[in-house]
């Protein structure tokens, strides 16, 4: 039987008070899922098949119909049907005019057509109004009816009434509906699925990159140049010493990258006296991905963390310090105690402690369940106070750790400076920059830059040789 409720935004409640008709094309996985959480939520759900005799496994209370027949029943029709099979819907497009076609369809590849899946629909169909929504949740999600990880539903069209009956389906589902504008939109969503991580892109590369470099950097430093100069194998140092050598220092370096595009940035700002010139391309990219490079880096201190606690009882270490015990026995000696030693070991292993706290504190900060609950400037004084808190710790950490080691020449193998050194390089740029940021001169011109205030260049021209004209 015809709806007749065209000009309402709302579906029309049916006479059996269900929240109204919703009408599925398809059959399918999509289609099956999406009719079972419809019927759940109270709407009753029609389906259009090429075979609604041999149709199966359906949501029990669901109707199947001939296309035709189903398109009748409902204002709204969603299309769960692949884009490549489209062309049948042109069959009956008198049947489509005026009705509400909500294209949730996917492909395979980015940018796969030249045109979006919804604006090819729209125009197999200009009679019908097309909304792009849904695409972006999984047909195992609905019907497990675990949607905490796509909870959101992107909805885009160029009907505004028709985006709207969408957007009030998808939030009587649990769904958060997301006005994305037009269908010129589309194109944008139906490659939002195909991403593979794009912000933990960088992270990643810039983690292997480092781990390869540093671990090669220690393998030649302290293997190879042992193996060369004293003809010692000490290779099983690679599974634990090493790796908790590169651990920290690709920590380190990788969390001094959280803080180092702010720095960047305000440098610029400065420089440009304005806040409202572009920043170049990578510094954008850069700064987008400052969580998950944080993350890697919080991720590669675990394991640091994990290595460290379990160097008590390894079997070289045991070993090494029953053979000094048994070296001062023979001698008849006794080790004094070395106060400076103590304080120095003692200061080694607060600094880590506290600067590992702050960094998990970070860590659960980035989370968005929790950075939600904070206020923008809670949030910032977690991410960057505390952040730069942490950042100082950790170098601290390092610094006591190395002490004077450098100062030793027996320390440069092949005159290469020990790792650690190298970890020091980009957190020590980092914080002294920070530092003269912070100043109350240079914090006093950015904070107003920021709020908008701009630097008046007074232009002098100048003459072809660069010198500048008087008037
Ligand atoms: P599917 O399991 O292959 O189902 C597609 C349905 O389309 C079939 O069951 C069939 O239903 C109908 N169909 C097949 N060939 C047809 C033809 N030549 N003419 C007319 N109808 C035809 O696919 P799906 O996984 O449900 O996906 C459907 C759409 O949802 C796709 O565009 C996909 O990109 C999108 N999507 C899927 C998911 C997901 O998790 N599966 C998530 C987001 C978006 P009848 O036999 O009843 O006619």
């Amino acid at each position: 039987m015809e709806n007749n409720c065209f000009n309402m935004t709302k579906l029309c409640p049916d006479a059996d008070n269900t929240l109204g008709t919703v009408c599925i094309f398809g059959t399918g996985d999509f289609g099956r899922s999406l009719g079972l959480r419809l019927l759940q939520a109270g709407y009753s759900v029609v389906f259009g098949s090429r075979n609604p005799q041999n149709s199966s496994l359906l949501p029990k209370g669901a109707q199947v119909l001939s296309h035709v027949e189903a398109a009748q029943t409902s204002r709204v029709i969603f299309i769960a049907v692949h884009r490549e099979n489209y062309e049948f819907l042109s069959a009956f497009s008198q049947e489509l005019a005026g009705k509400v076609l909500v294209d949730i369809s996917n492909n395979l590849m980015k940018n796969q057509y030249p045109e979006s899946n919804a604006e090819y629909l729209a125009k197999l169909l200009p009679q019908a109004n097309v909304v792009k929504a849904f695409n972006t949740v999984s047909a195992w999600a609905l019907q497990s009816g675990s949607l905490d990880a796509s909870r959101q539903v992107f909805v885009c069209g160029d009907n505004s009434e028709s985006k709207q009956m969408v957007m009030d389906i998808a939030r009587s589902l649990g769904l958060t509906a997301l006005d994305q504008g037009s269908l010129l939109a589309a194109k944008e969503l139906e490659n939002y699925p195909l991403q593979l991580f794009p912000l933990w892109r960088l992270p990643i590369y810039i983690a292997t990159g480092l781990t390869a470099a540093v671990f090669i950097y220690c393998v030649l430093t302290d293997i190879v140049y042992t193996f060369v100069t004293e003809g010692k194998d000490n290779s099983y140092r690679i599974v634990i010493s090493i790796a908790n050598r590169v651990c920290p220092i690709v920590s380190l370096i990788m969390l001094s990258l959280c803080y180092l595009p702010g720095v960047i940035a305000a440098i610029l700002q400065l420089y440009n006296g304005t806040k409202y010139k572009r920043f170049p391309d990578w510094l954008d990219k850069w700064m987008l991905c400052r969580k998950q490079l944080g993350l890697v880096a919080l991720a590669f201190a675990f394991l640091h963390v994990l290595y460290s606690l379990v160097i008590p009882i390894r079997y070289y270490v045991r070993q090494r310090q029953n053979i000094y015990i048994i070296s001062q026995v023979k001698d008849n000696k006794t080790l004094t105690f070395d106060s400076t030693m103590s304080w120095r070991s003692d200061s080694f292993y607060s600094l880590g402690i506290l600067g590992f706290s702050l960094y998990i504190l970070l860590g659960i900060t980035s989370l968005p369940s929790v950075s939600n609950m904070v206020n923008w400037r809670e949030f910032r004084f977690v991410q960057s106070k505390l952040g730069h808190i942490t950042l100082l710790l950790c170098t601290a950490h390092t610094l006591v750790y190395g002490w004077n080691k450098f100062l030793y020449v027996s320390r440069y193998k092949w005159y290469l400076p020990p790792a650690y050194v190298l970890s020091l390089i980009v957190p020590c740029i980092v914080l002294v920059l920070k530092l003269i940021l912070i100043t109350p001169c240079v914090d006093r011109v950015i904070t107003r830059i920021r709020q908008g205030w701009e630097r008046k260049s007074v232009h002098v021209p100048h003459d072809t040789s660069g010198q500048p004209l008087v008037l």
